[in-house]
């Protein structure tokens, strides 16, 4: 099994993630921990660093920081992504976050960090990984304008069904969680979503589905029985397929 996001790097897992890591060496080929802003990046490259040939890095800048950051912190960030490029294997998360009621200034920042960056993965043949929330079929119109993208994961995908649909056209991949457990939303999208294009991810430690404990990648397991339901193929080769989809978009 691969988790094709999570972030073992923050300090959430400062107790835990030597044990985690360790146990994870059973079940998972691969774990790929997601920078977000300079700090987590740089704990991520540690991370990949530390656990190299098991755990590789993307680094990213997430658009809520994005939002809000001064130019210079901006600059730093992305100068930052541009001197890592061969240490990781994506960029990402980059995107637009339009939940919560964000000024017309922080999505103005959101737009043009957004843009700088994916020309950053269209001059460096890199990948991306996108968070976007509340800005699905948004974004994907962005992204179409960058052809030169050699792959687009949408991490978390909880668009509507035509925005999946139109993403799978695009041959963009489309990312599953363990928030897709109990949602109806999510219960369509894997349903319209060709094997082919989907990637499993926990985004640990956020959406866990234990009440009260942070997620961890071994719950990337619950995430594949949904999807063993809800398409009615089984366990063994949705673990296949994914691990072969995360595989060549990350060049692992
Ligand atoms: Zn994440």
């Amino acid at each position: 099994m691969i988790d094709s996001h999570c972030h073992l790097n923050f300090v959430d897992f400062d107790e835990t993630r030597d044990v985690i890591i360790n146990k994870s060496k059973k079940e998972f080929r691969y774990i790929v921990d997601c920078g977000a802003s300079i700090e987590g990046n740089n704990r991520s490259l540690e991370l990949k660093n530390k656990y190299d040939e098991f755990i590789k890095s993307t680094f990213g800048y997430h658009p809520v920081y994005a939002g809000k950051d001064d130019k210079e912190t901006t600059d730093k960030t992305i100068e930052q992504i541009i001197n890592n490029l061969d240490n990781i294997q994506a960029i990402g998360e980059i995107g637009l976050d339009f939940s919560e009621n964000r000024s017309e200034d922080e999505l103005n920042r959101q737009h043009k960090t957004f843009h700088r960056l994916l020309d950053v993965a269209t001059e460096y043949d890199m990948p991306i990984v996108l968070h976007v929330r509340e800005a699905e079929q948004h974004a994907l119109e962005i992204v179409k304008e960058y052809p030169g993208i050699p792959d687009v994961i949408f991490h978390c995908f909880s668009g509507t069904k035509t925005t999946a649909l139109e993403a799978v056209d695009c041959g963009y991949y489309l990312s599953f969680a363990t928030n897709a457990l109990f949602s109806k939303k999510h219960k369509k999208n894997i349903k319209a979503v060709p094997l082919e294009n989907m990637l499993t991810e926990t985004d640990s430690p956020y959406l866990s589905p234990v009440k009260g404990e942070p997620n961890q990648p071994s719950n990337i397991r619950l995430t594949i029985e949904r999807i063993e339901r809800t398409k009615n193929i089984e366990f063994k080769e949705i673990e296949k397929q994914t691990e072969k989809n995360a595989i060549n978009v990350y060049n692992l």
